[in-house]
């Protein structure tokens, strides 16, 4: 088995295809060597002897790989013309990490390895440059200190020895910048620096340079298994196998002075895509000196050293004198770099983020790696690249992460005015976007102020109408599918749900956050992106669907075999959806029109009715109400299918619980309060979950079901007079067995023959329903006798398959995640294994019945990328999803299908 894999002088033993092996870096190092690019060269310890460093421990795989290495290093040897741990002449060595994704909470690199106290004379005498040595003895013995001797502080109230130490001669001096030390400094740095490790490990400083290498070599293996990695391992699901590689690599010196420097540059805007090479260096500097924030990096290329100035207010002649571009410092270097950029991009074909050093005016390159970028420039790039002729029209669909998207689709907060912003507290991203409003604290009052943020413990059906008014909601309590992150998502409103710190007080209208007091009417501001609350009023701006994006969109139609609906309960979020593309309405939920004046009011009538008759009486006040909310939803929607669902929340939900609320209520339907009491009791339920909801309504209330269906059909009917089609389906709730599935279709069916002798009209309509319960998948082919059409609704058939109460599962959910009990919330993300089985079946057994049966999906999931690549699999037609997840279904949906071609 080969370990170890070298390269240099544009030869190299691995490739780029090779980053499971060699981890990203080395493959890269590696291909970088190929194409000719000039690379130091070095070798990439392979990620499988992370593994077996694992299971040997230190010893034996120093055995195992001692021979390779030390051949690799005599090779890099050969290459530099310098020899590792020799005095006069001695090769310096970095020693970097490198996983097959780049990963942070991994060891941080060890510059200048192999110096000691004598080697530190040669590189002095060699380089003709004591300062410059001095300084890479002084990095070197703190970076070691830090990385591999663990003197690094643990918790972020302590501070670092050696910075310590570093400040406290500063003082000593009257200096402030590193660069500001002397030589002398700089040794007196090194001493007692050294002393530091002694005192605190109780061990010298390693002067061997062969037991430097092996202690920084083990340290990168052992970083594989630290509490930061592990834990940036789970949430990102990488699996704790891959290991990670070790490249040591010869140095290459940025800090050798004025013509010396070191840099990061990307060859496009990584912020907006824009198709310009930029980056920032600093002179007579060395590795991580341009991020670490210590002086202020300057631009590579003369336009954006102009931009910068222009943003930063320096002036053109300051901007010249003190922060002068690489292009214009080193005007040949930079030459050279924007050519090497411009190999990089054409050879990966994709943005490139690279990092180099120049020694003594000769440029080096040390990584380069496919960049990390915004939503916006994803996109951007991914269509220009296009363009460009780069990448063909798949490709391009599948550079873009879906979930990527939502950024583009809300408003934002405006950078300039995020600088002064301050954070009170942090509550859960439940529905991005960014608001600004001022306080109110009950639903009814959102139209108090023209923006407002509806603030609450949590929020209930009834607060519906204020939360689509106000510009964000926030909640004390609830997780991501909770009643107002899901409801905030369907809106595509910006909502922070969860944040556990706040303090609201309803009576006296006051919220406490932050260690501060605010009243109803302040201003506060949200990310729903981040979860972050914010004092006062930030400015927002609307996001632009440029022209690429709906390039983008037309790309994934091209692509995909389904299709996408959404899931719509009003005529303005049906618009919202159809212009982001949806071709449908896949769940639109008839019981949020029933809270809105008038309508709540003939709902309870029917609640309290005692007999039919009375039930009847109250019905018929619903039944033109509901049609004209039918009529809205299906003009927005015309000659596109619409699925509305039969009433399905247990009729306590339409009953006040407070008491306030029921005194109301009685003096509106003249009873007592007794009266609103007793019925309000008899309507609870202990389990509402599992209790009379669903069909269960419409099968032991049938006039329920007839005036729903009245409304639907009469509204298609009076549509159909002004010329506009509707296409219908109705969709019976929470079947289990097939009686209650043919009992409704029965009503449903004989209820529309007599709207269409009395209109002398008809109109095409189906009946299906809703898979939710396990036993409805289970016995879906007697199921599909009666129903035309299966929506799978995956929240309730994951509560159900689960036995988790969505509204209590907040309360261990996390702790699962956490212990990796659970790799998903499930409401999240389907649970393939499980409920997709569920799914699977459900769908083959209902398509036995019925070859032509329609199939969809309208969980949450319906929005979610792996869910619907899932449904994509198991031959479902349609997606749905809320209106701000369409374009994501859609990419999603047209991603699954090139999977497969
Ligand atoms: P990261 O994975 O955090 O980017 P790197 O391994 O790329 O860490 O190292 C960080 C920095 O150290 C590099 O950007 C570069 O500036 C410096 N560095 C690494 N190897 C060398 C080398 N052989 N010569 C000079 N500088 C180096
Ligand atoms: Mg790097
Ligand atoms: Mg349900």
């Amino acid at each position: 088995m080969k370990r170890v894999y070298t390269f240099g002088d544009k030869k190299a033993e691995g490739k780029a295809n090779m980053k499971n092996l060699l981890g990203g870096k080395g493959a890269n190092l590696a291909e970088m060597n190929l194409i000719g690019v000039p690379v130091p060269p070095g070798f990439t310890i392979t990620t499988e002897v992370c593994t077996e460093y694992n299971q040997k421990g230190k010893d034996q795989t120093v055995e195992l790989i001692k021979k390779e290495v030390e051949a690799a290093v005599q090779n890099v040897e050969q290459i530099m013309g310098a020899k590792f741990g020799d005095l006069e002449n001695p090769l310096l060595l970095s020693v970097r990490s490198g996983a097959r994704v780049s990963m942070p909470g991994m060891m941080d690199t060890v510059l200048n390895l192999g110096l000691n106290d004598d080697a530190v004379l040669g590189i002095a005498k060699k380089s003709g440059n004591e300062r410059f040595a001095w300084d890479s003895y002084r990095r070197f013995v703190q970076m070691y200190g830090d990385v591999v001797l663990g003197m690094k502080p643990e918790s972020k109230e302590d501070i670092d020895p050696f910075e310590e130490i570093m400040e406290e001669l500063k003082e000593k001096k009257g200096i402030k910048l590193d660069t500001d030390f002397s030589v002398e400094d700089l040794k007196e740095l090194v001493k007692r620096f050294k002393q530091a490790v002694t005192k605190q490990t109780g061990k010298d400083f390693p002067d061997n340079p062969w037991e430097q290498l092996w202690g920084a070599v083990m340290a990168v293996f052992d970083s594989w298994n630290t509490d930061r990695a592990i834990y940036y391992r789970r949430m990102n699901k990488i699996p704790e196998e891959w290991g990670t590689a070790v490249n040591v690599q010869a140095m290459v010196f940025g800090n050798m002075g004025s013509n010396s420097a070191t840099g990061v540059a990307f060859t496009r805007d990584a912020a907006t895509g824009e198709n310009i090479f930029n980056g920032e260096y600093l002179i007579d500097a060395q590795g991580e000196d341009v991020v670490a924030g210590v002086r202020t990096p300057q631009e590579i290329t003369l336009e954006g050293s102009k931009r910068w100035a222009a943003l930063a207010g320096v002036s053109e002649a300051e901007r010249a004198e003190k922060y002068p571009s690489l292009e214009e410092v080193m005007p040949a270097l930079y030459k050279e770099l924007f050519d090497i950029q411009n190999k990089l991009e054409d050879h990966y074909n994709d943005m490139q983020d690279i990092e180099f050093t120049i020694q003594d005016g000769k440029l080096w390159m040390l990584q380069t790696r496919n960049g990390k970028r915004t939503g916006a420039a994803m996109v951007r790039m991914a269509m220009e690249m296009l363009k460009e002729g780069r990448i063909d029209e798949k490709e391009a669909v599948m550079r873009v992460e879906p979930n990527k998207l939502d950024e583009l689709l809300h408003p934002v907060f405006d950078k300039t005015a995020m600088g002064s912003a301050n954070v009170l507290t942090k509550g859960l991203p439940a529905s991005p976007g960014a608001a600004a409003g001022q306080l109110v604290f009950f639903a009814d009052e959102c139209d108090k102020y023209a923006d407002s943020i509806l603030v609450r413990i949590e929020t209930s059906p009834e607060d519906l109408e204020g939360m689509n008014i106000a510009n964000g909601i926030l909640t004390a309590r609830g997780g991501m599918t909770s009643h107002a992150a899901v409801v905030a998502r369907g809106m595509g409103k910006c909502c922070v749900s969860g944040a556990g710190e706040l303090k609201i007080d309803y009576k006296a209208r006051t919220l406490e956050a932050g260690g501060k007091t605010f009243n109803e009417g302040d201003w506060i501001s949200l990310n729903g992106s981040t979860g972050e609350v914010y004092e006062g009023s930030i400015k927002t701006i609307d996001p632009e669907l440029s022209g690429d994006f709906g390039h983008l969109m037309e790309l994934a139609d091209k692509y995909s075999r389904m299709y996408v609906r959404t899931n719509a309960d009003t005529p303005k979020d049906s618009k919202v959806a159809r212009d982001f593309g949806a071709k449908g309405i896949g769940l639109c939920r008839t019981e949020h029109m029933f809270f809105e004046g008038e309508k709540i009011i003939a709902m309870r009538e029917m609640i309290l009715s005692e007999d039919l008759a009375g039930r009847e009486q109250a019905l018929a006040k619903l039944l033109p109400i509901q049609q004209k909310d039918f009529e809205g939803i299906f003009e927005a929607m015309q000659d596109l299918p619409v699925t509305v669902r039969l009433l399905d929340p247990p009729l306590h939900e339409f009953v006040p619980h407070d008491e306030k609320g029921q005194q109301e209520m009685a003096e509106v339907m003249g009873v007592t309060v007794d009266v609103i009491k007793q019925k309000v009791e008899d309507l609870s339920e202990f389990n509402p979950m599992l209790g009379h909801r669903g069909c269960r309504l419409g099968n032991t209330y049938p006039e329920i079901t007839v005036m729903q269906t009245r409304a639907i059909l009469g509204a298609a009917i009076a549509l159909k007079k002004r010329n506009i089609v509707a296409k219908p389906e109705i969709m019976i709730p929470l079947t289990g067995t097939i009686a209650e599935m043919k009992m409704q279709e029965e009503i449903v069916r004989e209820t529309a023959q007599k709207v269409f002798e009395e209109t002398n009209e008809t109109i095409d309509y189906l009946v299906g329903t809703m898979i939710e319960i396990p036993r409805a998948a289970l016995t879906a082919n007697e199921i599909a006798e009666s129903a035309e059409f299966f929506s799978f609704g995956t929240n309730d058939l994951t509560q159900m398959t689960f036995g988790y109460s969505r509204d209590d599962a907040g309360k261990f959910l996390p702790i699962y995640i956490e212990k990796g009990i659970l790799k998903n919330d499930p409401f999240e993300v389907l649970d393939q294994d499980g409920v997709g089985q569920l799914v699977e079946m459900a769908a083959k057994k209902g398509k036995a019945t019925r070859p032509d049966i329609k199939l969809g999906i309208c969980g949450e999931h319906g929005g979610e990328p792996s869910s619907v690549e899932f449904c994509h699999r198991t031959g479902l037609q349609y997606v749905s999803c809320s209106p701000f997840r369409v374009p994501i279904a859609r990419l999603a949906a047209a991603q699954a299908n090139i999977k497969e071609m």
